[in-house]
């Protein structure tokens, strides 16, 4: 801990944490020491670890990435945090995000972008982007992120480390600032698929305090990701794995860098004896409109609880009422968030909601159905997680849809609500990490975390 707290404060260009608290994790590694004396360790007993920004900390601040949060103080702990200290883990601090999660990039954080280690004038991806960098650039082993339509498995991806969001309802969303609840979830990056599924099996469980909780018992991911498949050999763990290429998954225009380190990835899972298939899901390119359609919806009523009388930011100076929360959303929010909160409220009016909101609802179900057909033909479905590797720092300025654009590859499972992951697959343009995207069908986190480790 000492260690890591050590390189953290030395590296403060990379912008990946907006707090630390340096006493407290140091008392909550004496404390594990003290455990560990008594014998009493777990597998995650002293390991450091660092949570999102979009995750309630008690006695760390927690601003999602937005002004509208600065100074706020949460009386509890999100569960997820909570869970992760219980089973023994030591919290360095906060980690950088886009401002409420809406972001590919990190470049929509109030308090200044997160760098990717790798090339530090490029973005580390997003919303996850200060959890990928922290990882990537091994301040901390491990670390929680949320993705709602990509933000875990795409900054695993340009960053170079191993990132799972589990079916939806695996880990509670209570302390979980909202973005959209019906896509929301919570997953851990880390270096490998062993230490997901250590740091998942901690975080995730059913919560009565979150209505979407899956009501399911307590899973033991590391031992589902050990455990062989049957007629699997030492040389071939993978045996009588059938993996699906949506053939939407692998366009005329997907880079030839990412295109490249993804076949070599399936080749090497043909060797590691998986059989590939190929499979369709042709409704991937309308994932974009739906996707922005139904996230925004869900993100301004959501954020509409931001009115300056319960939580952080007050506009200073206000005549009335009502000009007090306009004034007060209009100086906490930036534009991203304002741009969503508009498309939100026009999709859900009357006279729109039909044509739009409706529209996008039942197009979800169909993106759904149409995995399931992919799941008769196949065990793990498998793709790049997204069309290029980190794109530099300011290069998608003023043009928002050129970053939904990049979301084609991650938006259909997190519509679906599937389980997906993106494990380093290999190196594209200028040495830059590209992540392989592997999605399981509901509850298949075992199979997905057993075929990265084998391929890992
Ligand atoms: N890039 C997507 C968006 O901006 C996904 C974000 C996320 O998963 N939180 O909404």
């Amino acid at each position: 801990t000492q260690h890591l707290l050590t390189r953290v404060a030395a590296d403060t260009e990379l912008g990946a944490f907006l707090a630390v608290d340096a006493d407290a994790a140091l008392a909550q590694a004496r404390a594990a020491d003290a455990r560990r004396a008594q014998g009493q360790a777990g597998p995650l007993t002293g390991v450091p670890v660092a949570h999102k920004d979009i995750f309630v900390t008690r006695g760390l601040p927690s601003t999602a990435g937005s002004k509208m949060l600065a100074g706020y103080a949460s009386p509890f702990d999100a569960t997820v945090v909570q869970r992760l200290a219980d089973a023994g883990t030591v919290t360095l601090g906060k980690l950088n995000c886009d401002e409420f999660a809406m972001g590919s990039a990190n470049e929509n954080s109030a308090y200044g972008p997160a760098r990717n280690p790798w090339d530090r004038t490029r973005v580390p991806g997003g919303s996850s982007g200060g959890s990928a960098a922290a990882v990537a650039a091994r301040l901390v082993p491990g670390a929680t992120g949320t993705d709602t339509g990509g933000s875990i498995r795409q900054p695993a991806s340009f960053t170079g480390v191993t990132g799972i969001k589990p079916t939806y309802g695996v880990c509670s969303r209570y302390g979980m600032i909202a973005f959209a609840s019906s896509l929301d979830q919570a997953g851990p990056l880390a270096r490998s698929a062993e230490d997901c599924a250590l740091l998942l099996s901690a975080m995730s469980g059913f919560d009565p305090r979150d209505a979407t909780s899956a009501e399911r018992p307590p899973q033991d991911f590391h031992a589902q990701m050990l455990a062989p498949r049957e007629g699997a050999t030492a040389a071939r763990p993978l045996a009588g794995l059938r993996i699906g290429l949506p053939t939407e998954f692998f366009p005329a225009a997907l880079a030839a860098d990412v295109a490249g380190a993804v076949r070599v990835a399936l080749a090497e899972l043909e060797k590691l004896g998986a059989t590939l298939v190929d499979v369709s899901l042709p409704r991937t390119e309308l994932s974009i409109p739906v996707y922005y359609i139904i996230a925004p919806a869900e993100a301004s009523s959501n954020l509409s609880r931001f009115d300056g009388v319960r939580f952080g930011h007050r506009a200073a100076q206000y005549d009335d009422l009502v000009d007090m929360y306009r004034k007060t959303r209009a100086e906490g929010f930036g534009p991203e968030v304002k741009r969503r909160i508009m498309i939100g409220t026009y999709v859900l009016s009357h006279g729109y909601y039909d044509a739009y909101y409706l529209q996008a609802q039942k197009l979800r179900r169909m993106i759904a159905d149409d995995f399931q057909a992919c799941f008769a033909q196949c065990d793990l479905i498998a793709g790049p997680v997204a069309p290029t590797v980190a794109w530099s720092l300011g290069d998608q300025g003023d043009d928002p849809v050129k970053a939904y654009l990049a979301d084609i590859f991650t938006l259909p499972a997190s519509l679906a609500g599937l389980p997906g992951m993106s494990v380093p697959a290999g190196f594209g343009a200028g040495g830059l990490p590209v992540g392989l995207q592997l999605i399981g069908n509901y509850f298949q986190e075992g199979a997905l975390l057993h075929a990265a480790h084998a391929f890992q």
